[in-house]
């Protein structure tokens, strides 16, 4: 996963845990159901905000945003 340097702070998006733009070191996490011909939507996510967990069961890697729906 590639670490970007800074936040880009160009647009109104903000980072989906802390809900800021702060300039800090991000990934680009890719958003489901936009997959089109190999490329797909990202959003930037600050690396100090991630806290993965590993799912054996479903074989997945993730971290739960926001409260439970
Ligand atoms: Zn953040």
């Amino acid at each position: 996963m590639r670490v970007f340097k800074g936040y880009n702070q160009h647009g109104k998006d903000v980072c989906p845990i802390c809900k800021k733009n702060t300039d800090k070191s991000v990934v680009l996490v890719c958003k489901m159901g936009t997959q089109k011909g190999g490329i797909a939507e990202a959003i930037q996510v600050h690396l100090e905000c991630l806290d993965l967990w590993y799912d054996e069961e479903h074989g997945m890697i993730y971290q739960r945003v926001g409260e439970e729906k």
